[in-house]
């Protein structure tokens, strides 16, 4: 099948809208990452979602809603906090794990007995939402394993010839996914995947907010993590990925002992004037970091690097999100200076 490129007018989206209710999935943009969309009530056309992004069956995939006011058609049960970040944060980067109800099929939830509901702001998705007037399963629409797709390009690289249609809304602002909360209590949430709203964001509404210890450590082999993404190699381009931490003059020291053929750096763009290395720079501080990071880990493997150090990103606020990203991709290999 040849893969349609679409804009993102009204009869666009009406097509796209079309592709969904006939069971077949198309990419997708949205504020985060470019997603992969299904009808999420369909198993077969989820069914296809998985078989395109090569995705384990354990790994649920989020539903996206046009407006939280919906997710009780989904669900069988909000606490009243749900309602309070939704007012707050929907439409936005907000995942909330909740209990689902039988609309939502087995195969679309990993097995689990809850569901990711996300109410995205993007105007094309948002959009497209209310066309097709359908919950729509959409992960990150990369192969599983690579790095999320932040531009239509990204995502025709991935799928070309997978998939029925792409549709092109730009390039995706925030960068990193969604981040992802459950309930621990009816008053207490738990961030199982950091994004762009941060802990210090939630912590405005809610009082009560954990921070999972599987965002920042390795799962250990046979665990289940609350949250089934996190216990696999992730986000992560063909070259071998090192996180490390030190200061800039450590840095610039460990890589001039440890240079050579196929060697690159990712340094942040204030590191750059002088440095004596191959290096990409992944922006000045965290937001712009959580931008740019799967681009130029998509870019370290089109200019064909080896093995790349990283200069560790900051792990407050945003930063987390981008530190959870890297540390996946770098396959928990973190050196300490
Ligand atoms: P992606 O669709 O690629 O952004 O990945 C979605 C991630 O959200 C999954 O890998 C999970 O880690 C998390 N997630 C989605 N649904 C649930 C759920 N019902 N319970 C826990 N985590 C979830
Ligand atoms: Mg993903």
């Amino acid at each position: 099948m040849e893969t349609l490129l679409l804009g993102s007018s009204e009869a666009e989206l009406q097509i796209a809208a079309n592709i969904l209710h006939q069971g077949e999935i198309i990419g997708i943009p949205t504020e985060t990452v470019y997603g992969l969309a299904a009808d999420a009530s369909n198993e077969e056309a989820v069914a296809k979602v998985f078989a395109a992004k090569g995705r384990p069956a354990d790994n649920p995939l989020i539903v996206h809603l046009s407006d939280f006011s919906l997710a009780v058609n989904y669900t069988s049960y909000i606490p009243k906090l749900a309602y309070k970040l939704a007012e707050r944060f929907c439409p936005g980067p907000l995942t909330m794990v909740l209990p689902k109800n039988e609309k939502i099929p087995m195969i679309t939830s990993g097995g689990l007995d809850t569901v990711g509901i996300r109410v995205p702001s993007h105007p094309v998705m948002h959009r497209f939402l209310e066309i097709s007037g359908l919950p729509v399963a959409a992960p990150s629409a990369n192969r599983s394993g690579y790095p999320s797709p932040t531009s239509a390009d990204h995502v025709m690289r991935d799928m070309d010839g997978k998939i029925y249609a792409v549709v092109d809304g730009g390039e995706s602002e925030f960068g990193v996914e969604s981040t992802v909360i459950s309930f621990d209590s009816d008053n207490s949430i738990r961030i199982l995947r950091p994004g762009c709203i941060t802990r210090e964001m939630l912590l405005e509404i809610c009082p009560d907010v954990v921070i999972d210890p599987a965002i920042l450590n390795d799962i250990a082999e046979g665990q289940r993590p609350a949250s089934p993404g996190m216990k696999y190699k992730h986000y992560s381009p063909k070259a071998d990925i090192i996180i490390i931490e030190g200061t800039l003059e450590q840095f610039k020291e460990y890589v001039s002992d440890n240079y050579g053929d196929g060697v690159y750096t990712l340094i942040y763009d204030t590191d750059a004037e002088g440095f004596p290395f191959r290096f990409l720079t992944y922006g000045k501080d965290s937001s712009e970091q959580a931008h740019y990071i799967f681009s130029k880990l998509r870019e370290l493997d089109d200019i064909g690097a080896e093995k790349v150090y990283v200069r560790a990103p900051s792990k407050e606020g945003v930063g987390l999100a981008v530190y959870n990203r890297l540390i996946r991709a770098a396959g928990f290999e973190v050196i300490a200076l």
